[in-house]
């Protein structure tokens, strides 16, 4: 691990990141007749392909209809990343936009990942993109992981972003774009210094 690293404090965005919506997220569109695939279901592409009033009524269902928020998977490689990192020493932070909070726990524990690696000590739920960078400033945070470019661009108070781009699919050249958790691991633990 290159020194300095142990000083990191880095936050995750939950959905796109820690959790897996592709599977989910083909599906609910196919019903409303939407075909798509597992590249354009990332946040960035749907809101180019599914209007906003059909796109809000398949948010909800995968976020606040417990039935279907639970089945969601989690990222390949997150739970053995977020170990490493917790194991390395790294102080992680998990802030997210999400209307019912208990609903995230109980998938996060799910798969986990809650309370040995996010608990109410390194997390908090926010309304909206905003509240991410304020939060963001109460944890000082070093580094931020999200899969939306809005949201990274929104967390002006964080000196390192990354974009999570699980399908290679964004066009993005303002952040450093990781593709899956290895290459984020190997990233945060023997990046540059120089950043
Ligand atoms: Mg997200």
């Amino acid at each position: 691990m290159r020194e300095g690293s142990q000083f990191y404090r880095i936050g995750f965005d939950m959905d796109g990141v820690l959790i897996d919506h592709t599977e989910i997220r083909i599906r609910l569109a196919k019903e409303i007749g939407f075909f798509l695939s597992p590249e354009q279901t990332p946040s960035d592409i749907l809101r180019t392909i599914i209007p906003k009033d059909k796109r809000s009524v398949l948010q909800n269902t995968l976020y606040n209809n417990p039935q279907v928020a639970l089945e969601a998977q989690i990222m390949d490689g997150a739970y053995e990343g977020i170990s490493i990192l917790a194991h390395a020493g790294l102080s992680i932070f998990l802030i997210s936009r999400r209307k019912d909070p208990q609903l995230a726990i109980r998938l996060l524990s799910k798969h986990k990942l809650w309370p040995d690696y996010f608990n109410e000590e390194n997390t908090y739920f926010v309304a909206e993109i905003e509240d991410k960078n304020e939060k963001a400033k109460v944890f000082q945070l070093t580094h931020y992981i999200d899969d939306e470019e809005g949201v990274l661009n929104a967390l002006v108070d964080v000196p390192n972003k990354i974009l999570f781009d699980q399908h290679n699919a964004s066009e993005n050249n303002t952040y450093r774009r990781i593709n899956d958790w290895e290459s984020l691991i190997e990233h945060l633990l023997n990046e540059n210094p120089s950043h």
